[in-house]
């Protein structure tokens, strides 16, 4: 069978689980060395590797989830450079962007990015698209034949990225039908300076269009240095007016961290209540926020990771844009985003919450029926990289191979 075979490899800890535990070695860096065997394409035994055989040279991930991307924009950078690399000037050059946008200049940004992250290791991805009133209505059905070609290596889940008015006309009606045959998700903005009563208003339509159609809501919120958490609380207010309990997203959140300590746990127990997501987003938080060409500062909001598991938040660690106005780099690689994060948000690799954030939150975030645990019977869908260290990992010139349902994926 093409799709069976076995590999010796270690794995962090909090990344298997299997019946027997009590005789598994952990080394001071949190793998543990196992035998994997797996069959049509799923795991069918794994066991822990005797302390004394010669530890493996690889180490094993489940594919990765990406929890927030930009495909419709990605690689846009070159025609459309933010040399002032902040937030306003990134808005201005995004809308001269929408412009000349064409079905085909978006597709084709979109199985750009799809290939890249496929061959990256990636299995998942919750991608905003931006939606405007003057949008070619091409782009959609072009994206849903796109999730639909692909499906067998990656599950693409788009989030339609409209300003807040746009759900309140029928247009964005008709949208969100059409974005319930396909796994869509409403999405918006929520940055200062804005009206509260008027936030509201928009808030209290969207959440209700996403009531009629069944469906989530994932926000832009926050992504701000001013007003800490001004988005969130006016979010929390319509919540709890309407007693709404559609499920919701908070991207960015960024503005949460200029709060104080006690602020902060509060906050996070208030949004664990409702059961409402964070996506932590440093790459581009660190990139545009409180930008000072002259002086480094110190503030750098970005959602307080630490903090918001420590009330019990689901949090994920997303990349956001890649190439485009809002940020200039990146290629839908999974351990760039590892090796940027982790560093800049004093994540240890080895701690079983800061993987989670990187690995299972995201799995949970997109309901895929995997979390991302191996263990017997999870689909054999791997990345394995040659090392023997997180050094290896973070080294910048990592190599590895893509298990797909069991097969090893060829580019
Ligand atoms: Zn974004």
């Amino acid at each position: 069978m093409n799709n069976s075979g076995k590999v010796e490899v270690l794995i962090p800890r909090s990344l298997f689980s299997f019946d027997n535990q009590s005789h598994i070695h952990v080394d001071n860096e949190g793998f543990s060395a196992v035998k994997i065997i797996w069959k049509d394409g799923k795991v069918t035994n794994i066991k822990s590797l005797n302390k004394e055989v010669s530890l493996p040279k690889e180490i094993l991930f489940p594919r990765f989830v990406e929890s927030h991307a930009h495909f419709d924009k990605s690689f846009s950078w070159t025609n459309f450079p933010n040399f002032k690399s902040n937030y306003e000037n990134a808005l201005s050059v995004n809308l001269e962007e929408h412009i000349t946008r064409t079905p085909k200049k978006v597709l084709d940004r979109a199985e750009k990015s799809l290939n890249l992250a496929i061959s990256n290791g990636y299995r998942a991805i919750r991608t905003h698209i931006d939606t405007y009133y003057s949008q070619d209505k091409e782009i959609w059905s072009g994206l849903f034949d796109l999730k639909n070609k692909y499906s067998h290596f990656l599950k693409l889940q788009f989030v339609a990225l409209a300003q807040l008015e746009f759900w309140s006309s029928s247009d964005g009606d008709i949208l969100a039908r059409e974005l319930k045959l396909h796994n869509g998700i409403l999405g918006g903005v929520l940055v200062p300076p804005f009206n509260k009563r008027k936030a509201e208003v928009l808030l209290t339509n969207t959440l209700l269009l996403a009531k009629k159609y069944n469906l989530e809501i994932d926000l832009h919120i926050d992504e701000s240095s001013v007003s800490p958490a001004a988005g969130i609380r006016t979010l929390i207010k319509t919540i709890d007016r309407l007693k709404s309990n559609v499920p919701i997203t908070c991207s960015h959140s960024s503005s949460i961290l200029c709060l104080k300590e006690r602020q902060i746990l509060k906050l996070g127990k208030e949004l664990a209540k409702r059961n409402i997501k964070v996506i932590a987003l440093p790459l581009t938080n660190f990139w545009l926020l409180n930008r000072d060409d002259i002086n480094m500062p110190l503030r750098r909001p970005v959602a307080p990771v630490k903090q918001l598991q420590r009330s019990f938040v689901d949090v994920s660690i997303g990349s956001d844009n890649v190439q485009d106005p809002w940020y200039p780099f990146g290629d839908f690689d999974p351990f760039y985003l590892f090796s940027y994060a982790m560093p800049m948000l004093q994540l240890n690799p080895w701690d079983r919450l800061s993987l989670s954030a990187l690995i299972n939150a995201p799995s949970r975030l997109l309901k895929l029926d995997w979390d991302g645990v191996v263990m017997e019977g999870c689909p054999a869908d791997f990345v394995i990289v040659k090392g023997k260290a997180w050094a290896d990992i973070f080294s910048g010139k990592i190599s590895r191979k893509i298990l797909i349902n069991g097969e090893w994926y060829k580019k």
